[in-house]
């Protein structure tokens, strides 16, 4: 929404201030709603990493990508994506789409690898102990199960030219290699979120807990980068082991899952110090990666 004109001189701004031996990476999420030609050019010309966020075909992504007038966005996107492909190629680095278990995973597979990426990364809803997520039938594997459609399908050989990342990082962890981002990791996070009034936050979508913890209170004007790291909301997922709830430090997936994504363990009574709210869902499709892996193995 920034526009090109605002965009490039944000970036000027950040060239022109940071020391030189850094290495700034410019990146965008978005819908692609509004890619136009100008911005394709800056988005060539500045080298910036583009990653659109879509949920599948039309009748996927209307489910929660309605527009503001509550009318489908679908239509722009998928031109975006078109137009972004055909003028930044691989900066273009991929999807981003959020699940949704009321959908056939196969058919959000198929519907996504259409778009011609060569990636696609899937996520599980923000859901915490107190909002948890929606669990038709209450079955309590239903989402590891629509991961599981997935993983079964793209190790088999589907759509095999998409990297997912999601998949990679569980089968490097399981392996016993790190993990590729800062979901499902007992690495230390080293990523930090500055807002645009210059505020540092921890991870912002701790935000959807909605207890406020992704406000540090601290800001650039006052507060160093490196001072930060003793910050208690930074320094607890500095800690390994240390960061899980003491179900999780007994698991066996403990350093494969290591208590999901940070802000799935939120509950107001025991603020991060819980498993994943997908603890369950988890907990099975590691389990049913892991054996069918194994299997694959055995008849390779
Ligand atoms: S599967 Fe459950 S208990 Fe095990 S590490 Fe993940 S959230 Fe914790």
């Amino acid at each position: 929404m920034a526009g090109a004109d605002r965009l490039e001189r944000f970036i000027e701004i950040f060239l022109g201030e940071a020391r030189s031996d850094f290495l700034i990476i410019f990146a965008i999420q978005t819908n692609a709603t509004l890619i136009t030609d100008e911005l394709c050019e800056l988005i060539r010309h500045r080298n910036i990493q583009v990653s659109v966020s879509v949920d599948g075909n039309q009748k996927h992504n209307d489910l929660h990508r309605l527009d503001h007038r509550g009318k489908s966005s679908h239509v722009r996107t998928a031109a975006g994506i078109a137009k972004l492909k055909e003028t930044v190629g691989e900066q273009l680095s991929g999807l981003l789409a959020v699940m949704d278990i009321k959908t056939d995973p196969l058919e959000v597979f198929d519907a996504l690898a259409q778009y011609g990426t060569t990636s696609v990364e899937f996520l599980l809803p923000h859901h915490n102990w107190d909002k948890p997520p929606p669990r038709p039938g209450d079955d309590e594997h239903a989402y590891g199960k629509w991961y599981f459609e997935i993983f079964k399908a793209w190790i088999g050989g589907r759509n095999s030219h998409l990297d997912i990342r999601f998949f990679t990082h569980i089968l490097s962890q399981l392996v016993g290699n790190g993990g590729i981002y800062e979901a499902m990791t007992l690495a230390p996070i080293t990523l930090l979120t500055v807002n645009t009034a210059g505020g540092y936050e921890a991870v912002d979508c701790i935000k959807s807990t909605g207890s406020g913890a992704h406000h540090l209170g601290l800001h650039v004007k006052e507060t160093s980068v490196s001072s930060l790291l003793t910050h208690p909301a930074i320094e607890v997922r500095q800690k390994g082991e240390g960061q899980l709830a003491p179900k999780c430090q007994t698991c066996r997936f403990k350093t494969s899952c290591a208590g999901g994504y940070y802000p799935h363990r939120y509950s107001v009574a025991n603020s991060f110090n819980n498993p994943s709210v997908y603890c369950s869902d988890l907990y099975w499709l590691l389990s049913e990666i892991t054996t069918h892996v194994k299997a694959l193995n055995r008849h390779a």
